[in-house]
């Protein structure tokens, strides 16, 4: 296409032809230039606006449109076609030139209106009179319905007979007259055009001729009069509603989304004290409303719209007649569409309700008060109650009375026994009393038993009527009343009145009763059968028939002090004499009796303690048997009451044994604890306690006995009862002597042993030096020089002092082995450390071996011998030294190993011990390397692990050939000073 524009074979079409693209002329032909009146080169560019009346002709396929021409607008029809043109979208526009005539028909045919030419009649003043058709569009003939030749040349007033002629020349006069297209809007019938609402046009033309254009609008004239009807029933409709609104008590508001006031009935506006004016169209800000209550409002009418959700609230507001309640709801109103689009707003005055309903809440609140203490009151009673109306249901239950159901009191009223699921029979029973009291309008009482939860039981039952205030009968109660108990104890006291009566006559205690003159009234068998009577051969005669002649003054006193009320001689031991002249023992209780006429009578209980005196008395002599026996032991039998510090008992080998008397255990509670040797006490006390917590125990300690003198015993006690100790002490002493005599021998035996290996082990250690000092002596003999001389002699000095070294160890060592005991005392292992160290230190320095000290910020105490314990820590630290080379480090370390051990830790840097060395290291003249170790004898060790044992203490070793070694001495920790003062509660 491009190279066709290029070629020019367009200019050859007589057709205008465009190319426009982005709404500009890119090429046009030779034709269209001719048709504008402009050189061809001047359209390039051209917008189609400067082309085109109305450009929007481009936008169809075929339009009418005018090219603005040099001369003037020229009608055109355009056909346009979408082109690609240079890969772009282009149209291509061809435009031919229309004839006028063509356009006219065009127009007329065109237009959707009915169209007319009309032409005006004029008198001689020039003052339209007629107008005749003289031409007509298709659409306007068929209006006319009449063939176009009889529409041409008609008068318009012949076309509409109906009509005045001057109302249908008036529009056309007035076009004609003032130049100006007229306007109306007219309903023609008959004839011409069908019945209808028509749009007329009338434009005034050149030489009298009046286009007229018809539009039939009675479609719109129809729905324009069909709203206008809707309008006023729309309105009447609002009008009934307004009043049907007015006539309620409720308020009514329609608010829009924005919360504008749309309509307010008339109880609405009450409330709000304004008129419709004021508030429609208005929002609540507008309106002044206060400002909490107004944005409360607000946030709900969001919320409305926004959910499409009622909300009912109350409110309280004021009113003109004062505060008053309202139940508030917004409805949201919707569109057909399920929008909503406004919001009801009912507000309904609930004061009245409200305030009947708090009357009627503290009413309930008063009710419930009195019923809760009523309930209060009856539940304190074991009774129960229940009241039924005269239908049998119930009114009232006490809580007492649905104990032993799962029922709850208020929500059995209004039921009657069958709807609570009871027994038929009981029920039916119940509810036939109830009716007898509402007939007769009496009590009914009577006596029933039942099984209950605890058993049967026994009530009473009453069923009283409950009056109103005019007499009627308007309830029934029911009082049941457990008398289970009440039956019991008439029972019982039936039961023991048979007793009294039956122990009267058969009781082993023998009963009288004497009057004032001292003379049995009454008398029961046994009483008589004591002293070898009947009663009857008592009855009526004096109380002194019983006594020994010696006891008649006695006799007669207590009887009047009885009868005086003095209660000391109420209880008595008598000695009586039987018929057969038997003397026995008798225990008489006696007692005041006086009858309502005031007689005064003595009641006497006798018992015969004749067999009991003798069993006393049996019992007695058994007593003193084991008193005697416990006495002849040689074991010390004891008891102690612990907590009271009391010794209960303690037999006569006691004394022996401790050389303290009974009487001074009871003077000193302790004695039995402080007679114990002090270093056996805190063990004795622990044992005790050990008794305490139900251990037998089988101990031996030290005492000291009264004299001073310290005797072992052996004790054997357990707990006999809570707090009290039995024991059994003997004295062990001379056992012990033996015991620890063999030991003796038995150790000794052993040191011979010791001694003997260690003298000959020690021999071997001094024959060495002592050849060396032979060989010396030799050639100091043999030679002259000074200087060789000297030198020989230094050799014998030096192995002197190392006999004499030897000598110091092995008395050490002897010194050691026949010691049984070190003096201890309480010593601080790191002052005894910081004080050793110091020569430990300066031969450190000497050697180029560093030496550090890490002791305990705690203080660590010991039981401890200083001088052995320096002993032992030189040895360990001369090891130390020896065993480690220059710029070797030696560590000293002290702490608390655990809650009893305290440990010292020697480490060095040093060659170390093998493991099979390590196990030999500690026996008497061993050394690992004899070669190595000249300077010492392998009694280091052996000295140093005796001192520790001796402190009931260990040496650890811990070694690696090459790297190092650490001894570590553990001992026993000092335990603080026990204070003697507080005992604990041992006797
Ligand atoms: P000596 O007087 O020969 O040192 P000891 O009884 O003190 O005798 O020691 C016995 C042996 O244990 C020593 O000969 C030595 O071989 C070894 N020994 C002791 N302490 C150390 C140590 N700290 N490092 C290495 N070896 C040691």
């Amino acid at each position: 296409m491009t190279e066709a524009i290029q070629g020019n074979w367009l200019d050859a079409i007589p057709a205008a032809v465009f190319l426009i693209q982005d709404r500009r002329v890119v090429f046009a032909n030779r034709a269209a230039a001719d048709l504008i009146g402009c050189p061809q080169g001047e359209l390039a560019g051209v917008a189609v606006d400067d082309l085109l009346d109305d450009a929007a002709a481009l936008d169809t396929e075929h339009s009418h449109a005018h090219l603005k021409g040099r001369a003037g607008s020229l009608p055109v029809a355009l056909t346009t076609s979408a082109i690609e043109h240079e890969s772009q979208p282009a149209q291509l526009v061809t435009a031919l030139q229309r004839d006028p005539s063509e356009l006219y028909h065009d127009a007329i045919e065109g237009s959707l209106d009915s169209f007319y030419l009309v032409k005006v009649q004029r008198d001689a003043d020039g003052v339209v009179v007629g107008v005749v058709v003289v031409d007509a569009s298709e659409r306007g003939v068929q209006q006319a319905q009449l063939t176009r030749d009889r529409l041409i040349g008609l008068s318009i007033t012949d076309l509409y007979p109906n009509l005045p002629p001057s109302a249908l020349i008036e529009g056309f006069a007035q076009a004609f007259n003032t130049r100006q297209p007229y306007n109306s809007e007219l309903f023609l019938a008959d004839r011409v055009v069908k019945d209808g609402w028509y749009h007329v046009q009338l434009i005034p033309l050149e030489d009298d001729h009046i286009a007229v254009f018809l539009r039939d609008i009675s479609e719109r004239k129809e729905s324009e009069s069909m709203v206008q009807r809707l309008a006023s029933e729309v309105e009447q409709q609002a009008r009934l509603l307004d009043e049907v609104l007015s006539a309620t008590p409720d308020a009514f508001i329609l608010f829009d989304r924005a919360g504008h006031y749309l309509y307010t009935n008339r109880k609405g506006l009450e409330l709000s004290g304004l008129t419709a004016a004021q508030v429609t169209g208005k929002t609540w800000r507008e309106l002044g409303f206060p400002e909490e209550t107004g944005l409360i409002f607000e946030q709900r009418l969001a919320h409305v719209f926004a959910s499409g959700e009622s909300i009912t609230y109350e409110e309280q507001f004021p009113t003109l007649t004062g505060l008053r309640d309202f139940l508030t709801t917004l409805t949201p109103i919707h569109d057909k569409d399920g929008n909503v689009i406004f919001m009801l707003n009912t507000i309904h005055d609930i004061t009245e309700r409200k305030q009947a309903e708090l009357e009627q809440q503290k009413l309930a609140a008063e009710l419930e008060q009195q019923m809760r203490v009523f309930d209060e009151v009856l539940s304190t009673t074991p009774d129960t109650f229940l009241m039924f109306d005269r239908e049998n249901r119930f009114v009232y239950a006490s809580p007492s009375a649905l104990r032993n159901t799962d029922l709850k009191p208020k929500l059995v009223v209004g039921k009657t026994w069958r709807e609570l699921g009871f027994p038929q029979e009981n029920g039916e029973q119940a509810d036939e009393k109830v009716r007898q009291v509402f007939a007769t309008g009496e009590t009914v009482l009577f006596e029933e038993s039942f099984p209950t939860v605890q058993g049967l039981r026994q009530f009473e039952s009453i069923f009283s009527p409950l009056h109103d205030k005019d007499g009627q009968v308007v309830a029934v109660v029911i009082t049941n009343r457990d008398i289970t108990e009440r039956k019991q104890i008439e029972e019982a006291l039936r039961e023991s009145e048979k007793l009294l009566s039956s122990i009267y006559q058969t009781a082993l205690a023998g009963i009288a009763v004497v009057d004032v003159e001292g003379n049995y009234v009454q008398v029961n068998h046994t009483y008589a059968a004591i002293y070898g009577y009947t009663p009857a051969e008592m009855i009526g005669k004096n109380f002194t028939m019983i006594l020994p002649p010696d006891q008649y003054k006695r006799g007669r006193i207590s009887h009047t002090r009885v009868l005086a009320g003095e209660t000391s001689d109420y209880v008595g031991e008598w000695r009586v004499v039987r018929r057969d002249g038997q003397e026995v023992e008798v225990v008489s209780y006696n007692n005041l009796l006086i009858r309502e006429n005031g007689e005064r009578f003595r009641v006497a209980v006798v018992l015969d303690v004749t067999a009991q005196k003798q069993a006393q008395g049996a019992l007695e002599a058994s007593e003193k048997r084991l008193t005697s026996i416990l006495n002849s032991m040689e074991d010390g039998v004891w008891s102690v009451q612990v907590e009271k510090r009391q010794l209960l008992y303690a037999n006569s080998a006691v004394e022996t044994i401790t050389g303290y008397s009974t009487a001074d255990f009871n003077a000193a509670p302790n004695l039995l604890l402080d007679i114990v040797h002090p270093d056996d006490q805190q063990r004795f006390i622990d044992q005790v306690n050990q008794a305490l917590a139900h251990e037998r125990i089988d101990t031996e300690y030290r005492i000291l006995r009264r004299d001073g003198e310290t005797r072992w015993v052996h004790n054997r006690f357990w707990l006999a009862s809570e707090q009290r100790i039995d024991g059994i002490m003997s004295d062990v002493t001379d056992r012990r002597h033996v015991a620890q005599q063999t030991m003796q021998l038995a150790i000794e035996r052993e040191r011979v042993r010791i001694l003997s290996n260690f003298v000959r082990d020690a021999s071997h250690e001094f024959r060495t030096p002592l050849s060396v000092i032979n060989t010396r002596l030799y050639l100091l003999e043999k030679v002259s020089d000074p200087r060789r001389q000297a030198e020989y002699i230094e050799g014998i000095k030096e192995q002197a002092e190392r006999i004499l070294k030897l000598v110091e160890s092995l008395i050490t060592m002897s010194r050691l082995d026949s010691l049984t005991r070190l003096h201890f005392e309480r010593i601080d292992i790191n002052r005894v450390l910081s004080a050793i160290t110091v020569n430990a230190e300066a031969a450190a320095a000497r050697s180029g071996i560093a030496f550090t000290r890490d002791l305990s910020h705690e203080t660590l105490y010991m039981q401890g011998d200083l001088n052995e314990l320096t002993t032992a820590f030189n040895a360990i630290f001369d090891n130390a030294l020896s065993y480690t080379a220059r710029d070797g480090q030696i560590d000293l370390r002290t702490y608390r190993l655990n809650d009893r051990e305290i440990a010292v830790d020697v480490r060095d840097t040093g060659v170390g011990i093998s493991g099979a060395e390590l196990t030999h290291i500690f026996e008497r003249f061993y050394r690992v390397d004899t070669a190595r170790s000249v300077r010492g004898f392998g009694l280091g060790l052996p000295i140093a692990r005796k001192i520790v044992e001796m402190h009931h203490g260990r040496i650890e070793v811990e070694s690696k050939l090459g790297v190092g070694s650490v001894f570590r001495l553990v001992f026993p920790a000092d335990k603080l000073p026990r204070d003697l003062r507080n005992p604990p509660s041992v006797p």
